[in-house]
């Protein structure tokens, strides 16, 4: 059983492997920074959130969703539980919102671009209204464009690994801005690592 784009359903978490190959997204991100980002990066969400659980044999039934939003965490760990199945969360979805360029979905079409349109002008409007938000992260964060259940659409930012799950919105595309995501590569220039994951994201 799969929840959320190849995580299991429940405790123990296992890392769901990349979806495509680690070069697949070479020159905009390279292999190296894609091996560290999911084998250790995500990696150790993974490992990080299955020790935090180890002691909760009442939390192991949960699904990541689940754990994200549940109430009642036990104080102690609480925080430790949530940044890693936030991490967890976040990662899942970002590898599986980018796709080689060759696969051509780097653009939305029918009731998203509609959608898009409706909320910010045009798909070039949006994209500079993203990108000027993923520039204003201070610090670790990520940048989504999120839909309510009905369908508005709205940009946001997060910090850290916190999530927008528990208020009902789910992210259409988030970009990762942690320097992890980019630094080898780009070194302190996000802005062109944004300007770059235009033409690696998946919109479909
Ligand atoms: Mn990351």
């Amino acid at each position: 059983m799969t929840s959320i784009l190849g995580i299991n359903s429940s405790y123990p978490f296992t890392l769901p492997p990349l979806p495509y190959p680690y070069d697949a997204l070479e020159p905009h991100i390279d292999q190296e920074t894609m091996h560290l980002h999911h084998d250790k990066h995500f990696a150790t969400y993974i490992k990080n959130l299955n020790d935090a659980l180890k002691p909760y044999p009442h939390l192991q039934s949960l699904s990541l969703e689940q754990i994200l939003c549940c109430k009642r965490l036990p104080l102690e760990s609480r925080v430790k539980i949530l940044e890693n199945a936030g991490g967890v969360y976040n990662h899942a979805i970002f590898f599986s919102n980018l796709a080689p360029m060759s696969e051509k979905v780097n653009t939305p079409e029918g009731e998203l671009l509609e959608a898009i349109e409706g909320f910010f002008g045009s798909f070039e409007e949006f994209k500079e209204q993203f990108s000027k938000s993923a520039a204003d992260v201070f610090g670790s964060g990520w940048t989504i464009l999120a839909a309510d259940r009905a369908g508005n659409l709205s940009i946001r930012n997060v910090a850290n690994q916190e999530v927008l799950l528990c208020e009902g919105l789910e992210p259409v595309i988030l970009f990762d801005v942690w320097e992890h995501a980019y630094y080898l590569k780009y070194k302190n220039v996000r802005a062109d690592y944004v300007k770059n994951l235009w033409e690696i994201v998946r919109f479909r």
